[in-house]
């Protein structure tokens, strides 16, 4: 079905960022964050080159996500970490799914899943080391440990990790980091303490801004998301040799003749200047283009760098070229690695605040994704 607008996923350097990182961890095995449709390049495509590049297992957020992998044939380990009351659990492990529990009802609701089914749970058990986010906070983390040897000693439960996660790793040098460390140190002491120490426990922390700063945050695993997908996990510190895979292009719909002083979109945001080109591009805030972008962010059209004239729609948004030649069915750039002069998300992104997390995941499920470089 025809759709004006596309990303473009390039499957090679998703492979090529895979590999970069695993070198700059030093060979450690990887767990490659596959949650959010894989950033918005796509969850089935993408996160099968992240295993191609060289990542032995996936991790999601949500079971839902771990199993829209089983459906698409990816048979590594995944692990989900956002498990709430409800969850489809016995699904989770008929399809061999590893769970993360951060307090002892998970725990409690993983077993009684397992009794069901007759199947072992892979539990990962989260500490909180100071993010107070998801995680086991230290006074509970005693108690979460020794439910865990319980109904490992049962049988119900497997432990197969203990891991952690940073709130300010891409923030180098913040005293945070360290502490956290420090601390999940200790909370790995107490599970060697509670009898969780044996060495087929994988011990897991770093994120992208770990692996790219962080020796010391290795252990048995690491947690790429970002970097996977070619965005720079610390911009300050530059793109460390990764490559963005996400090109996001549309085809002008309509380009028209217009005369100056002509108002251009919702509340005359702009106003042409002389008699001019204006380019309607058929992508809005409904495909993720922020209405934020409003008369800031650039595309890349007819040649050059132009800035969006006007209010961002919901479905479209128009350009100025000038007197510059375009017509309908141009391809026009958002953003991509930035070859052929196009912006980068990382562009986008710093131009609207946000971070190219948020840039990549809003792109909207309207807009299809095109795969290039698919091995085969
Ligand atoms: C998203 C996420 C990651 C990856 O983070 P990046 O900053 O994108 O590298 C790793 N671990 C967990 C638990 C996450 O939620």
């Amino acid at each position: 079905m025809h759709f004006p607008a596309e990303a473009r996923i390039d499957l090679a350097a998703i492979r090529h960022n895979v590999a970069l990182l695993r070198e700059r961890a030093g060979g450690t095995e990887m767990m490659g964050a596959a949650k959010a449709d894989a950033y918005g390049h796509g969850l089935v495509p993408t996160a099968r080159a992240v295993v191609e590049g060289g990542a032995s297992r996936l991790g999601t957020a949500f079971v839902r996500e771990a199993l829209e992998l089983r459906a698409g044939g990816i048979d590594v380990p995944v692990l989900s970490w956002i498990i709430t009351p409800g969850e489809p659990l016995e699904e989770a492990l008929r399809q061999d799914v590893e769970l993360s529990a951060c307090e002892e009802r998970t725990l409690a609701d993983i077993a009684a899943a397992a009794r069901r089914t007759g199947v072992t749970a892979k539990v990962h058990l989260q500490a909180d080391t100071g993010m107070s986010r998801g995680g086991a906070p230290l006074a509970a983390w005693p108690g979460l440990l020794a439910a865990a040897a319980r109904l490992r000693a049962e049988g119900v439960v497997d432990v197969v990790g203990l891991w952690s996660h940073f709130a300010c790793a891409d923030i180098p040098g913040h005293p945070s980091i360290e502490l956290q460390l420090d601390c999940f140190d200790g909370a790995l002491k107490q599970a060697e303490q509670a009898g969780l120490g044996d060495s087929r426990i994988i011990r897991h922390m770093a994120n992208s801004a770990a692996i790219v700063t962080l020796p010391r945050a290795r252990y048995d695993l690491v947690r790429p998301g970002i970097a996977l997908y070619g965005l720079s996990p610390i911009p300050e510190l530059g793109d460390f040799g990764l490559r963005p895979a996400m090109t996001l292009v549309a085809q002008i719909a309509l380009a028209k003749r217009v005369p100056e002083s002509s108002g251009v979109s919702y509340g005359h945001l702009y106003t042409t200047a002389k008699e001019t080109t204006l380019g309607l591009v058929p992508l809005g805030y409904a495909d993720g283009v922020l209405r934020h972008a409003t008369n800031r962010a650039e595309v890349l059209a007819a040649g050059r760098r132009r800035t969006i004239a006007g209010r961002v729609c919901m479905d479209q948004f128009m350009i100025d070229v000038g007197d510059d030649p375009l017509r309908a069915g141009d391809e026009v750039v958002l953003f991509g690695p930035g070859d052929r002069g196009e912006p980068t998300a990382q562009e986008w992104a710093d131009n609207l605040g946000t971070i190219t997390h948020e840039i990549v995941t809003r792109i909207g499920a309207r807009v299809p994704r095109i795969y290039t470089q698919v091995e085969t």
